[in-house]
């Protein structure tokens, strides 16, 4: 059987074809600026930062308890002479025979070399009594035990995760030079498009895929630039307006062969834009190319299509726009518990749930209903099921491919 949407001799381009064309198209953004660490989430380093201390910058207590210098071999007794909290160091140098009371993140006052846990010391009234087990350096943080002074924290080109802030406010860093911010752009077309909270004339919808760009774009400052309709010189006056004003553009509906379809007109006016058939489902037709210095996706309409192509071709391109490390989506093979249904000849991204059982082992289902009109099988989805384009579907209990939506690993070089 063959694919009903890819009459015999279509030319169709691959997934793996189109991407790399994109890719190959692509020059990351020059230009950089400083800005304080709290504005810095999702932004792409334009620096490599380095340790300006020790961190931990003192020997400090891993547990609440007892610090002391030990004494190998058997239980010893110490005299309690005072307490050391975070934020409030014994100030004094400990003697042979005294213990402090001690804190988690407390400094270690000189003359200690461990931390007894609190559970096992007995403490009466001053006199507070050790196991014999303890040994030097226990329950202790040593100074530059997480990053030496003067050692790499984080390379040049980073796209800073949570994770990244909390490493850098660690070192005391608060501003950063990062890449400048992409100047991105989208907007829906369609005469049928309505917004939110008007009323629905007949035959009108809801225009969806605006919400669902605005969270696909979340990582950057993209701006909304609404509904344009179905009206030739509206539609390419605001296409040449925004393309001008920005790195990226991206527009959904209108990229398909219908008579109020204008996309493809008129970038062939404006544009070096490719159209491309591609051989994906959803989403088949694919606009991609410049008008002038400005990136521009012509995706397709339908809502599934729409974010399968963002996930495939716009989301990669804009890391790689950028400036950001490369990475590429993890993949994995795992057993599929539906039968899918699939005819050959497209490589096709059905919409999955994966989920683990309790042995550790990962399965897939279908999410539902797999029209490029239907979101709720996308809303329920964590992954696609990633089929090869000459599968003819697929048994229950078959291995298949997923891609988790937005689990990125870093690209090793081949
Ligand atoms: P088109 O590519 O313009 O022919 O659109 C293909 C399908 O996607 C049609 O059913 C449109 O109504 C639908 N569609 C286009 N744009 C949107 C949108 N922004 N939100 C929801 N559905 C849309
Ligand atoms: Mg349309």
């Amino acid at each position: 059987m063959t694919d009903v949407c890819s009459p015999a001799g279509e030319n169709l381009l691959s997934v793996k074809d189109a991407l790399d064309r994109i890719r190959a198209s692509i020059l990351p953004v020059r230009g950089s600026e400083r800005i304080s660490l709290k504005r810095a989430l999702h932004r792409v380093l334009a620096e490599a930062l380095f340790a300006p201390a020790d961190i931990p910058g003192f020997s400090n207590a891993s547990m609440d308890g007892y610090a002391c210098r030990c004494e190998k071999g058997q239980p010893f007794r110490r005299t309690l002479v005072g307490t050391s909290m975070a934020g409030h160091p014994y100030s004094k140098v400990l003697q042979p025979g005294e213990c402090i009371r001690i804190f988690t993140g407390a400094m270690l006052p000189q003359g200690a070399d461990c931390v007894a846990m609190q559970e096992h010391v007995q403490v009466d009234a001053d006199s507070v009594h050790f196991p014999g087990n303890l040994r030097p350096g226990e329950n202790i943080r040593l100074p530059g035990e997480d990053i030496a002074k003067g050692q790499l924290l984080l390379q040049s080109p980073k796209k800073l995760t949570a994770m990244d802030l909390g490493l850098l406010a660690s070192a005391g860093i608060y501003h950063v030079r990062v890449k400048r911010p992409l100047q991105i752009a989208f907007l829906s077309t369609g005469d049928e498009l309505t917004a939110l909270g008007q009323p629905l004339e007949p035959g009108r919808i809801y225009d969806s895929n605006r919400y669902t760009l605005t969270g696909l774009l979340a990582d950057y400052a993209a701006v909304d630039l609404g509904v344009v309709g179905d009206d030739r010189a509206s539609l390419r006056q605001c296409i040449i307006d925004s393309a001008a004003n920005h790195d990226v553009l991206i527009t959904t509906g209108g990229a398909s062969v219908g008579d109020a379809d204008y996309i493809a007109a008129i970038l062939a006016e404006i544009g070096q834009v490719d159209f491309w058939k591609i051989a994906m489902k959803p989403g088949k037709p694919l606009a991609y190319g410049k008008i002038g210095e400005c990136c521009f996706f012509g995706l397709p309409g339908n809502p599934a299509s729409v974010i399968a192509t963002f996930q495939q071709f716009v989301a990669p391109a804009l890391r790689l726009l950028s400036g950001a490390e490369k990475t590429t989506p993890l993949r994995l093979k795992v057993r599929c518990d539906s039968t899918l249904q699939k005819s050959p000849g497209r490589q096709e991204f059905q919409r999955g749930i994966l989920s683990q059982y309790e042995d550790g082992s990962l399965t897939v289902a279908s999410a539902g209903k797999q029209g490029s009109h239907i979101l709720t099988a996308v809303s329920r989805a964590n992954c696609y099921i990633v089929l090869p384009a000459e599968s003819a579907g697929v048994d229950k209990g078959e291995q298949v491919v997923v891609e988790p939506f937005s689990v990125l690993l870093q690209e090793t070089e081949a």
